[in-house]
């Protein structure tokens, strides 16, 4: 059954959803845009450039107010749309920072949106109102370096950092591993009901999951030491003893996976580096 792109699918009060026509092996069926607020609207994660989804979100809009259009960061199938849909509705873009690429050199990575430009850069428990109700930055690193996800009643807007239906992509120099771990620790911690992620289905089972997620990542990790503890590896060795069976297209992403494990070992003192190949410390 195809996926229901470009209509508006109402998930609760004040809870609205458009997905976005741009499925892939990374992004599931799609990105899935938010509308929150009745009277007015902020909008979360308005997705890649793409007109029909630009058309179908002005149509769910329908000429009510838009106090924000909020990113959860700077992937190009999540912020692009922003400058468009801002010209659109003369809605402030808010939210996530921009990438800071004099600080980063190789972080000038082909998968950000060079061209997103908030207005306003919400930091960690900033909030917005809509319908005279909060919507709440949570600032959850990891994923990418600007992450945040967003809180409105008992619901978090989870955009990467948490998904239904994948682990999340952690690929250095911007991703960092020990930054998700620190931001999924951040979310245990929460009372959240719900989630609502930027691909594929809601999370009713939040605490539990993202416990599972936590344990996951630590599995991975102890296997990692284990290979490199085994004899020195390079990570298309890690790759092929970890992942077996993985599809093609997921190989580069697990790659980078398993070097933010490493990167994070080796800050820990546990592994080390010598040219391609990776090696435990005595
Ligand atoms: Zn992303």
């Amino acid at each position: 059954m195809e996926p229901a792109y470009g209509t508006i699918e109402q998930l609760g009060p004040g809870i609205a959803r458009v997905l976005a026509h741009n499925p892939s092996a990374f992004t599931f069926t799609g990105t899935q845009t938010y509308l929150i607020g009745e009277q007015e609207l902020a909008v979360i994660d308005p997705g890649p450039d793409l007109p029909h989804h630009l058309e179908a979100l002005e149509q769910a809009i329908g000429g009510r107010p838009v106090v924000a259009i909020m990113c959860t960061h700077t992937h190009r199938d999540h912020s692009p749309a922003a400058g468009p849909l801002a010209e659109r509705t003369g809605a402030p873009v808010v939210g996530c920072a921009p990438l800071a690429l004099e600080a980063v050199g190789e972080r000038a990575d082909a998968s950000f949106d060079f061209h997103y430009r908030p207005e306003r850069v919400l930091e960690d428990q900033d909030t917005i109102e809509v319908d005279s109700e909060p919507l709440t930055a949570v600032a959850t690193p990891g994923h990418t370096s600007n992450h945040l996800c967003f809180a409105y009643r008992d619901a978090l807007f989870s955009g990467d950092h948490v998904m239904g239906w994948s682990t999340t992509v952690v690929v250095p120099p911007d991703g960092d591993m020990a930054a998700y771990m620190q931001s999924l620790d951040k979310l245990r911690r929460r009372e959240d009901r719900i989630y609502y992620p930027a691909h594929g289905p809601a999370v009713t089972n939040p605490g539990q999951y993202v416990r599972h997620l936590l344990g996951h990542r630590m599995q991975r990790e102890k296997q990692i030491l284990r290979l490199v503890k085994e004899q020195a590896r390079d990570i298309r060795d890690i790759v092929a003893n970890a992942y077996p069976g993985l599809d093609p297209r997921l190989v580069a992403a697990a790659g980078g996976s398993v070097l933010a494990h490493l990167l994070d070992l080796q800050r820990r003192g546990l592994v080390e580096q010598q040219q391609d190949l990776w090696t435990a410390r005595a």
